[in-house]
C-alpha cells in the first residue's frame, strides 16, 4: 500500500510540475541525444574501397562492389536494413562513412530506401544533410576538418 501511494506521489508530482517530455512531432523537432545514430553519409572521395564497412555489417546494409582488379566500382547502401549500430563508422579507416543525427525518412517498402552512391547524391532527403554539422559533436577522430570541401553523397 504505501508503495502504491509512493508511487502515485512521483506520478502527481511530474504531472504538476509543467514539464513536458514530448513534442508535438512534425511541428516541432525533437533534440536527439549528441549521442544519437542516425542515417550515414557516404564519401567516394575519401573511400579506399577496403570493404571494412562491408563486412562489419551485421545487417547487409551495405554492399561493395569491385572489378577483377579490386578496384571500387559501386557501393550501395540499403538504408532501410540499417540497425545504426555504428560499427561501420568505426571500422572505416579514412572517415568515409559518418552517422548523422538525420533519422527524417521514409518509404513504402525497404525495396525503396535501397540506393547506389549515384543515386545518393539525388536523394531528397539525404543529399542534403551535412554531415559536419550533424555528426555526433563529442566525436575526435575527424580526418581533415577544416580543410575544403567534403564530398560527400
Ligand atoms: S550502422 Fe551498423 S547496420 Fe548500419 S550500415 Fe553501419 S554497420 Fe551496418
Ligand atoms: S570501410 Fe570506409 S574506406 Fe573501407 S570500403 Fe567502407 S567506406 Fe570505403
Amino acid at each position: 500500500m504505501i508503495g502504491i501511494l509512493k508511487g502515485m506521489a512521483t506520478t502527481m508530482k511530474h504531472a504538476l510540475d509543467g514539464k513536458t517530455f514530448t513534442v508535438e512531432y512534425p511541428e516541432t523537432a525533437p533534440e536527439v541525444s549528441p549521442r544519437f545514430r542516425g542515417v550515414h553519409k557516404y564519401s567516394q572521395e575519401r573511400c579506399i574501397w577496403c570493404r571494412q564497412c562491408e563486412n562489419v555489417c551485421p545487417n547487409d546494409t551495405i554492399q561493395i562492389v569491385q572489378d577483377d582488379q579490386r578496384n571500387g566500382e559501386q557501393y550501395n547502401l540499403h538504408v532501410g536494413q540499417c540497425i545504426y549500430c555504428r560499427l561501420c563508422e568505426e571500422v572505416c579507416p579514412t572517415d568515409a562513412i559518418v552517422l548523422t543525427q538525420n533519422f527524417e525518412f521514409v518509404g513504402d517498402t525497404k525495396d525503396d530506401l535501397a540506393y547506389n552512391k549515384e543515386e545518393l547524391k539525388n536523394v531528397p532527403w539525404y543529399k542534403d544533410i551535412d554531415p559536419l554539422e550533424s555528426r555526433e559533436p563529442d566525436r575526435g577522430s575527424w580526418v581533415g576538418e577544416g580543410e575544403g570541401e567534403v564530398d560527400y553523397q
